[in-house]
Order: C-alpha cells, then structure tokens, then sequence
C-alpha cells in the first residue's frame, strides 16, 4: 500500500468520505484527525528529513527500523513522526463504511489456530485497547512465520521494530474519539469494531505468508 512512498512525504485523501463512518466516528473526529493530526505528523517528519539526503531514499518502514541506530537528536523525532505516519495510515485504511465483517482464508484458520476465532480476538483485542495506559494503539499483528498476536503499543511506537507485521491498528489516543465519545473508551472500542477492514486485514496477512 504505501510502502514504497519515500520523502517529500504526503498526506493523501482518506479512501472514503469524512462522513461516512458515522454514526461510529463522526466526520468533525475524522477531518480533525487526518487533517490536522496526521498532516502535522507528515510536515514533522519532512521537516526531519530536509537536511538528510542519505535519509530521502528511505520508505516509512526502513526510516522506523533506521531510526534506533540514528543519534537520539535525529533520530527520536524521526521514530516519532514516522511511528505517527505509519500508524495513522494503518489505523484510516483499516476502517472501512462498508466492512468485510468476519476474516476469510488463511488469516480467518490463523485465527481459530491462535486466538480463539473471531470471538476470541474481539474479547483480547478489546481487553488490549482498554488496557494502553494513555496514548497508544492496539494491533492484530503476524510474527514472520505467520502466528498472530494481539499488542498494544504506546504513543507512536509501532510493531514493526519488535519484528511483528501490522494487519489491524485501533488507534486509543483521545483525539481519536473524544468529540463523540468523550471519555468512554469502551464505547468507541465498540463502535470502531463494526468499521474493521478485514479484507485489508485478509491482504497483509497473504503477504506475509
Ligand atoms: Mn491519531
């Protein structure tokens, strides 16, 4: 999907309208957070790579598996901005107005092998976003040999930098639900599992395998 973009970064249009994950997320949630949040985090990120032409090459997963070799001056901020940039895009792609409702395939007998089925993953996942102590994001993610686990993960630290493959992001920090939701977590948790894109979910896993 958006592997091989590398800077001058930008900040495409959702795959759908502002709108039209209501009555789950509604559209003032959503045009704030793809284009203030995520827009911020993308300027961010180019505004820390302007004066490292050694870094320009790079796509968003190699700059986040860079970025911990890099001195912390550099490279905190690059882990930071990338994490946000990568993790929006996981998070807006993996919401769909008109989701595949159950996985299929591999990802759906990887799931009763691993997880308990779907009932299984929806009593972890939703136990894990209610469990990121502040701001972070829960995961569905294959290890490289295709055995799934379910993480959460703090502020914008990703998956990718402890060898794990994202399929599903819930993004938990507050500016993701607190217009509608306020403080009710649960509640939003809910409302975003009736939006998960499984067939995206089905896609990354068939590229791992
Ligand atoms: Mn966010």
């Amino acid at each position: 999907m958006f592997f091989t973009e590398t800077y001058k970064f930008e900040n495409p249009s959702l795959p759908y309208g502002y709108s039209s994950l209501e009555p789950f997320i509604d559209e003032l949630t959503m045009q704030i957070h793809h284009d203030r949040h995520l827009q911020t985090y993308t300027d961010n990120l180019n505004a820390a790579l302007a004066a490292q032409p050694e870094l320009q090459t790079m796509g968003l997963e190699e700059l986040l598996l860079e970025a911990g070799k890099l001195p912390a001056s550099l490279g905190t901020p690059i882990a930071r901005n990338a994490g946000g940039v990568y993790n929006h895009r996981f998070f807006f792609e993996g919401m769909s107005p008109t989701p595949q409702k159950a996985p299929t395939g591999a990802l759906a007998a990887a799931l009763d092998r691993d997880l308990g089925g779907l009932d299984g993953f929806l009593r972890d996942f939703r136990a894990a976003a209610l469990g990121v102590f502040g701001s972070g994001y829960a995961w569905l993610v294959s290890d490289p040999k295709g055995a799934l686990r379910i993480i959460g993960t703090a502020n914008q630290d990703t998956p990718l930098t402890l060898g794990l493959r994202p399929l599903l992001c819930l993004d938990v920090w507050e500016h993701a639900y607190y217009l509608k939701h306020y403080n009710k977590r649960a509640d939003y948790i809910t409302d975003w599992l009736s939006l998960a894109n499984w067939h995206l979910a089905d896609t990354l896993y068939s590229a791992v395998k």
